[in-house]
């Protein structure tokens, strides 16, 4: 297979080592075989093999922690989802990983859509019939019954049909099982304040998965989840509010932290589903109804929690919740640009790792998020330079995709 290579005035690798001027990428097939200076490059070049992309930033393709391909981002969302049939929603998830991966995602990390949609629409990008980020699916969620997300969740209750469900998904071919630990906003009749299963149904839950290589995702709004999640040992938090049914809604819970950080556990925190949630409701178009109330009123603050779980050692995956109401697949660049522009206090560069290095660790994806050699070739280019101006991020001019272009 052909060497190919790729020329920008700035790449940035996310290995650690800043922007590199005047750079190039080579690859071979989807993988990555060298990056290094435009000077070292040799001056015999086969015709048609090579792409100059002058004054751009190239980086690794954005990894998206947190989406769900089947809900509409629409204002009625249960609506939408409750009127379809499984080819609409298989329409329906097509479009939305487009639009993904024409906004730079090339990963994109499933969190909770029925088994037979998402399992296709992975099968369907690794067969090259369609245009879409690299799938990493959960399939159905475990929820307890009448939990949250039940409509595409499998029901489960007590530690024997728990581990029957992780089994279940585990054969039917999930990447890794996301559990709903507490209820949550979009399902009516849960409570995100509270947990939905106990510590021992999430240690046998963790367990089991472990057990099978497979690792876990768990939803937690309110702070008895996130204590069980974490005493559990899941593998990444989505969410994290430290949601308390006390005024004011949020309570940070510095202790639990620590043990977050202590045992290697990622936090995604879906920092635009607020924003944007808060947008509409400022705009009159949807309601200011109680299942809200942790998302609106605490929007500062669980923007400065996010500072403050930095401070104490956790690390940061970014993650859209694309999907849910307001929240689309080609604007998963708000959830890093408010990681800079807000009280969350990060660097542009290290946001742009909780989007890239950070969230393939957080996946478990050796092979993804950093430009190095022997990683897969997922790059895009962006106009400016993002290190410097986070906004860059959506100036974007090239997407490829294990080597093969699909943007620019
Ligand atoms: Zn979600």
């Amino acid at each position: 297979m052909a060497l190919k290579t790729v020329t920008a005035d700035r790449i940035w690798a996310a290995d650690g080592g800043g922007i590199y001027h005047k750079g190039f990428v080579q690859y071979e097939g989807d993988t990555i075989a060298t990056i290094g200076n435009q000077a070292d490059l040799p001056t015999v070049d086969a015709p048609g093999q090579n792409i100059a992309l002058g004054d751009v930033t190239l980086m690794p393709g954005l990894i998206n922690c947190h989406c769900h391909l089947t809900l509409s981002s629409g204002p009625n969302l249960l609506q939408d989802y409750f009127g379809m049939s499984d080819e609409l929603f298989m329409a329906l998830a097509i479009k939305h990983a487009k639009e993904a991966l024409t906004a730079g995602v090339t990963t994109l990390r499933d969190c909770g859509t029925k088994n037979n949609i998402v399992f296709s629409v992975r099968k369907a990008q690794e067969m090259g019939l369609i245009e879409s980020p690299r799938i990493w699916a959960s399939g159905a969620c475990l929820t307890s019954t009448g939990g949250h997300c039940y409509f595409f969740g499998v029901e489960v209750d007590g530690e024997t049909e728990i581990k029957q469900a992780v089994r279940a998904q585990v054969k039917a071919g999930a990447d890794f099982i996301k559990v709903m630990a507490t209820g949550g906003g979009i399902t009516p009749g849960t409570n995100p304040r509270r947990e939905q299963f106990s510590q021992e149904e999430m240690v046998t839950l963790v367990n089991d998965a472990h057990r099978l290589n497979k690792r876990v995702s768990a939803h937690c709004h309110g702070t008895p989840g996130v204590l069980n999640a974490t005493m559990a040992r899941v593998d990444t938090i989505e969410h994290c509010s430290f949601m308390v049914e006390e005024a004011p809604g949020i309570k940070y819970e510095p202790e639990i932290v620590a043990q977050i950080a202590e045992r290697g556990i990622y936090v995604v925190p879906t920092t635009s589903v607020g924003y944007r949630m808060l947008e509409r409701v400022l705009r009159g178009e949807i309601a200011r109804t109680p299942q809200y109330e942790g998302f609106i009123a605490n929007q500062q603050t669980r923007m400065e929690n996010i500072g403050r779980l930095v401070t104490q050692g956790v690390r940061i995956a970014s993650g859209s919740d694309a999907g849910v109401g307001g929240t689309y697949f080609n604007d998963f660049a708000l959830d890093v640009e408010l990681l800079v522009t807000t009280a969350a206090g990060f660097t542009p560069e290290a946001a742009l790792y909780t989007a890239t290095a950070t969230a393939a660790d957080a996946l478990g994806r050796k092979d993804l998020g950093v430009l190095a050699p022997g990683k897969k070739a997922d790059m895009i280019a962006v106009r400016g330079n993002p290190t410097e101006d986070i906004h860059a991020l959506r100036k974007i001019e090239m997407v490829m995709l294990g080597g093969k272009k699909y943007v620019g």
